[in-house]
């Protein structure tokens, strides 16, 4: 039987990044095997691609291989079709996810890291304070063993569920989003700009569209698994897309499932299995945006890894797997707790209320919309209290 010190399930942002972190920490001294149940870069990848260029930057050097395009404005539009925009330039980096997999995935291999594709893991197993992992490669079933498994197999983490000993840990379905999108051409698109849509089209999610760095756009939509009870999300989006663009040309459809940030409080990590990203249910509560989330989740796993194998003591253990919770919360979780809050609010936001609210901002010079949109999205919590007051404000005609 192969023996690792930490075998980290799934190659997506989340595990190459905790994978890095620790191959880059360690400089060879751990057997760290990095497993997928594909290749990481095949297309298509199930994403809209967009990060934040600050939080990108802040975990790893943006290199030109996997930047698509940047962009400087995010727009919103109301469903009768009211614009406004803040500026920031080149705030968003849209990324070929394709390409930065391949690209992190070779910084992995050059620290030192196994790293296997087309490896499916199947079933965890807890043997003598060991986790037997079998995997499917071609056909064949193999058992790997490791003190520390990392599960960053996405949205659900389903192989850590129905294990008694994790009891806590696992994540369901309840708390999930689904979201769809087409890369389409014939569709226009600001190449400088995101743009969102909001409103009962999109009643507990949003629209959007996006600029590639080819002739297509991605667009699409993403609403609450509860939300989309009953609809044809294949249907919607093709009614999205040709409503206005008639003569769009579709390349691909792709969907998959988004983890809704709640006020989760379930820890990352027990017994030597930790979670990250998706997994993990780190995502942004109001976007559902969870790349720099995975990295930054990532990063916190693998740095605190080695220290967890250092110690023998069951509580001091313990201890190191509380700490990866606890930095999570300080970095972003407090952060998202009370976006999330404000999420539920957002959702009770009515067309008319977007309609008056992006109207009112449109006629606003740029520079105050910049301004009053930028300050929404450092506080997002802001964004309900801010739609109702200047609905309120225009109605007793306090503004206008
Ligand atoms: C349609 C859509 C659009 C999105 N757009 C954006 C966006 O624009 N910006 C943004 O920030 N976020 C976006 N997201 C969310 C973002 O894609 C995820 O938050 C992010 O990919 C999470 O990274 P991860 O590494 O945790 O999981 P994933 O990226 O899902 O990676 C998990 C990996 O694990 C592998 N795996 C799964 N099961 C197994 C198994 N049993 N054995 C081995 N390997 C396994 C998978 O093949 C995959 O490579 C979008 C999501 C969707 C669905």
């Amino acid at each position: 039987m192969e023996k690792f010190d930490v075998i980290i399930c799934g190659a997506g942002p989340a595990g190459l990044m905790t994978a890095f972190t620790l191959g880059n920490t360690t400089s060879g001294s751990l057997k760290i095997l990095l497993l997928d149940r594909r290749e990481p870069w095949r297309e298509p990848v199930c994403c809209a691609e967009a990060v934040g260029n600050k939080s990108l930057s802040s975990l790893l050097p943006v290199d030109s291989s996997f930047v698509r395009c940047y962009s400087s404005w995010i727009n919103y539009t109301s469903p009768k079709g009211y614009t406004a925009g803040s500026y920031r330039k080149d705030c968003t980096i849209i990324l070929n996810r394709a390409l930065f997999h391949r690209w992190l995935w070779d910084r992995c291999l050059e620290v030192g890291v196994d790293c296997r594709c087309n490896a499916a893991v199947k079933v965890l197993d807890r043997r003598d304070g060991w986790w037997d992992v079998t995997v499917e490669k071609e056909g064949a079933h193999q058992i790997i063993s490791a003190p520390v498994v990392v599960d960053a197999t996405g949205p659900g983490g389903r192989i850590t569920r129905d294990i008694p000993c994790l009891k806590g840990i696992e994540s369901g379905d309840e708390n999930m989003a689904l979201a769809i999108f087409a890369v389409a051409e014939g569709v226009p698109c600001n190449n400088d700009a995101l743009q969102f849509f909001y409103g009962s089209p999109f009643a507990y999610g949003y629209g959007w569209i996006f600029p590639r760095d080819d002739d297509a756009v991605n667009i699409g939509f993403g609403i609450s698994l509860r939300a989309a009870q009953g609809l044809s999300l294949h249907q919607k989006l093709l009614d999205f897309i040709f409503r206005k663009n008639p003569h769009a040309k579709i390349r691909t459809i792709c969907g998959g499932k988004v983890p809704l940030h709640s006020a989760h409080h379930r820890p990352f990590a027990m017994h030597g299995l930790f979670k990250a990203g998706d997994a993990a249910g780190c995502v942004d509560p109001i976007w559902g945006a969870g790349i720099s989330e995975a990295l930054e989740c990532g990063r916190i796993v693998g740095k605190n890894i080695p220290d967890w194998l250092g110690k023998t003591d069951s509580e001091e253990r313990r201890h190191v797997e509380g700490r990866i919770f606890d930095q999570w919360m300080d970095l972003c979780g407090n952060f998202y707790q009370k976006s999330a809050r404000a999420k539920e609010l957002m959702n009770k936001i009515t067309d008319d209320q977007w309609d008056i609210f992006l109207h009112h901002m449109s006629n606003l010079p740029r520079e105050n919309q910049t301004s009053v949109l930028n300050t929404l999205n450092n506080s997002p919590w802001l964004w309900p209290i801010m739609v109702w007051e200047v609905c309120e404000g225009l109605k007793n005609k306090k503004f206008c």
